[in-house]
């Protein structure tokens, strides 16, 4: 008899009909003898409903009590779910993060799991009950409530499967597995019966929201077996592998793309050593992420300087910018707030580089001009405007040979 997670997101307990029909499957699995840690995400809608509500009081809101607020999505669908499923006669209760044992940092909106101590679940099981735990919330080291950034809920399944040493950690969602690219933009998207952790974690750290980036991040380090499955289907989904090579090792295996960013840039700095510091120390005194970064020197002394971050945290980075403006002397600051990010993504590109040769000819073909652009090994990402963010996707899509029943091994980007 297997212990396993389950985690059901958004859509998934959308409804009253939708719970229920988790319910069936839970009690169905329990049935049979395993044993479950269930993980339940707000119903869908109801996190941006609770944002909507606090930005109609204020913008700025504080971060700590922004968490007390959306944390309340998940403890709602956590009571309905435990009711659903007593009422099938199936013994279950409910553990908010909390009484989960969840310990996170300090870091309202984006807190890390630091602790699970996991005894409460355990004792849960060993008295036969399923657990039904509320995802994306934990406790900070000062009692409060934290939330573990959108789409957390992913990681507190994940981060569960791994201190309880579950056989498997099953995430399920509104898709049936990882695709080649979001088969919301790209109908043509395929289905990839098993993906590589490396590609599965620049994927969502690309923005690829089908996983949140630390729930493969904790997948990674303690090797949880993890798959990604339908709830509205039957199938096998996506198994994330460890180790071990794609089925099919092509050039580029996913495209990625978030349609969050935002770019600044200061213009006229000085140009010399230790002025990137002074320009993103702040920024990052603040915890704000700073994604791509570029430095064009002018010849003249000054320097301009690029960088993105995320739209959420956007107002933020900026007051904190002209403060660095002022102080610097630099001629002014400009900003964009409608950028996106498209990544192609694979581990058979970083001895080819053909592909980033394609992918600048597929963009330059559809006229899309790209602001900035990232490398590693495995990922090349753009940012470009926003408005054409899914012409990219699926332009890249076609010169990738992506799609549903393209003949991948024929492909030849060199
Ligand atoms: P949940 O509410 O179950 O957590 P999410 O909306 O967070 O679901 O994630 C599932 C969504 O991720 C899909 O509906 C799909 O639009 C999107 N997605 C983005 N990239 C991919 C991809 N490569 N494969 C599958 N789904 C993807
Ligand atoms: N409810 C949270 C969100 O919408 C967490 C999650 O769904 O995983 O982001
Ligand atoms: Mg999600």
């Amino acid at each position: 008899m297997a212990l396993l997670v389950l985690k059901f997101g958004g859509t998934s307990v959308g409804s009253l009909e939708r719970i229920e029909a988790v319910a069936r499957r839970v009690c169905t699995l329990q049935q049979m003898g395993h044993r479950l840690v269930v993980v339940v995400s707000a119903m869908s809608g109801e996190t941006n409903r609770l944002l909507g509500l606090a930005r109609g009081l204020d913008l700025d809101a504080s971060p700590e009590e922004m968490d007390v607020l959306l944390a309340t999505g998940e403890q709602v669908t956590i009571g309905l779910l435990a009711i659903a499923l007593r009422k099938l006669g199936c013994a279950a209760r409910s553990f908010t993060g909390e009484q989960a044992g969840i310990h996170t940092d300090a870091s309202h909106a984006k807190a890390r799991i630091l602790t699970i101590d996991e005894q409460p679940l355990q004792q849960c099981l060993a008295t036969g009950q399923v657990a039904v735990v509320a995802g994306f919330q934990g406790r900070g080291p000062d009692g409060r409530i934290t939330t573990l950034g959108r789409g957390g809920s992913d990681t507190t399944a994940v981060a569960l499967a791994a201190a309880l040493k579950a056989d498997e950690c099953q995430i399920f969602t509104d898709v049936d597995g990882v695709y080649t690219t979001d088969p919301r933009i790209e109908p043509k998207a395929r289905r990839l019966p098993r993906i590589t952790f490396e590609e599965m974690l620049e994927l969502a750290s690309l923005g690829a929201k089908v996983l949140q980036i630390r729930s493969v991040e904790f997948a990674g380090k303690y090797r949880v077996p993890l798959r990604v499955l339908s709830s509205f289907d039957e199938g096998e989904g996506t198994l994330i592998t460890y180790g071990e090579p794609s089925m099919e090792s092509p050039l580029v295996s996913g495209i990625a793309f978030s349609r969050q960013e935002a770019s600044l840039t200061i213009l006229g700095v000085p140009d010399k050593p230790s002025v990137a510091a002074q320009i993103l120390g702040p920024i990052s005194d603040a915890n704000i992420d700073v994604d791509m970064i570029v430095q064009n020197t002018l010849g003249d002394g000054t320097a301009d300087f690029t960088f993105t971050v995320n739209r959420e945290e956007f107002r933020r980075a900026r007051t904190l910018l002209e403060q660095v403006a002022d102080e610097l002397g630099a001629d002014c600051v400009q900003t964009n707030e409608t950028m996106a990010k498209v990544s192609i993504v694979g581990l058979g590109m970083w001895n080819h580089p053909g592909v980033a040769r394609t992918m600048f000819e597929c963009l330059g073909r559809e006229g899309i001009n790209m602001q900035l652009i990232a490398t590693s090994e495995i990922k090349i990402s753009v940012a470009i405007d926003e408005k054409y963010l899914e012409l990219a996707v699926r332009a890249l899509h076609d010169a990738f040979g992506l799609a549903q029943g393209a003949d991948v091994s024929g492909m030849n980007n060199n």
